[in-house]
């Protein structure tokens, strides 16, 4: 159907989007990009990214647009692939019939998935464990995905535990732990942990044998997800970013990616707000056995 809205209408690319022929995706750039970047800004979807350089829509669309694109197929429900095809364009068409603000905002968020946290502290984190979960919970309810936490407790080690996990020494290893990361990981209680749940341990110091440190890491023995944060850990999305990984699994490549506020960019590069992921990398976490439907 031919798109009506003045903001799409007289956009030849829009129009062949609105049939599928061909339609939008990764890699495109252009003003037909910025019409549904536009989109989703009028919409209440925010595109920090796109928007940080020229301080309105960019016309590129890279890992945020397409992260918004599967975040508004979700909410409408339409298929989940982070292209703009017939549906959604049909969708933006009727919900922003006009080049000015929608007439009525999107309907909430309901959440579709959820997954089951257990929080155990031997120490308390410099990013306190509310606020890392806080942010866990923004960048995850992107994707209609709630954060339940079940179980939380500070950990009481004896004399001789503590010495031992003052520094949790081992190398950061998927399905292999150290004895000092086994100790950890042993640490506190099970109760009422399931074992598609994922515990989150805050430690004081994580070092690698070549004596770099940490600020977390995901590997866990192979049937007990979990995920050690390093106290000194500085980055808010530190839990969010170390619970990804045990989503994506350990056959999931790239592990991180140089890309500004990807929930997976490699560290150095993190600076962007808020976090999303890849279209791929949603696929993999929505296979996992760890995300539970609602
Ligand atoms: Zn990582």
């Amino acid at each position: 159907m031919a798109l009506k809205s003045p903001r799409f209408a007289s956009n030849a690319a829009l129009q062949n989007a609105a049939r599928s022929a061909p339609p939008i995706r990764r890699g495109a750039n252009g003003q037909h990009v910025a019409a549904i970047q536009q989109a989703f800004i009028d919409l209440g979807l925010g595109m920090a990214i796109s928007t940080k350089k020229a301080g309105k829509a960019d016309g590129i669309f890279g890992g945020e647009t397409e992260s918004r694109v599967w975040q508004f197929q979700a909410r409408m429900g339409l298929t989940r692939d982070g292209i703009v095809g017939r549906d959604t364009m049909a969708k933006l068409d009727e919900l922003l019939p006009t080049a000015g603000p929608p007439p009525k905002p999107l309907p909430p968020a309901k959440m579709t998935h959820k997954i089951n946290v257990h929080m155990r502290s031997i120490d308390n984190p410099t990013v306190p464990e509310f606020t890392q979960l806080k942010v866990m919970e923004e960048i995850y309810a992107q994707y209609l995905i709630r954060v339940d936490v079940l179980t939380g407790q500070s950990v009481g080690l004896t004399p001789g535990e503590q010495f031992t996990l003052n520094i949790v020494d081992g190398d950061c290893k998927w399905d292999q732990v150290s004895d000092e990361q086994r100790l950890l990981q042993n640490s506190g209680s099970n109760q009422g942990v399931g074992v598609n749940d994922i515990v989150v341990y805050f430690a004081t110091v994580l070092r690698e044998k070549n004596g770099e440190t940490l600020q977390g890491c995901a590997g866990h023995a192979p049937t007990r997800p979990a995920v050690m944060i390093a106290a000194s850990a500085t980055d808010k999305t530190t839990m969010a970013h170390e619970v990804c990984h045990v989503l994506l699994s350990s056959s999931f490549t790239p592990v991180h990616v140089g890309e500004d506020a990807n929930l997976m960019c490699s560290a150095p590069m993190c600076t962007g707000q808020p976090a999303y992921l890849s279209v791929a990398q949603l696929n993999r976490v929505f296979a996992s056995k760890l995300l539970h439907k609602l």
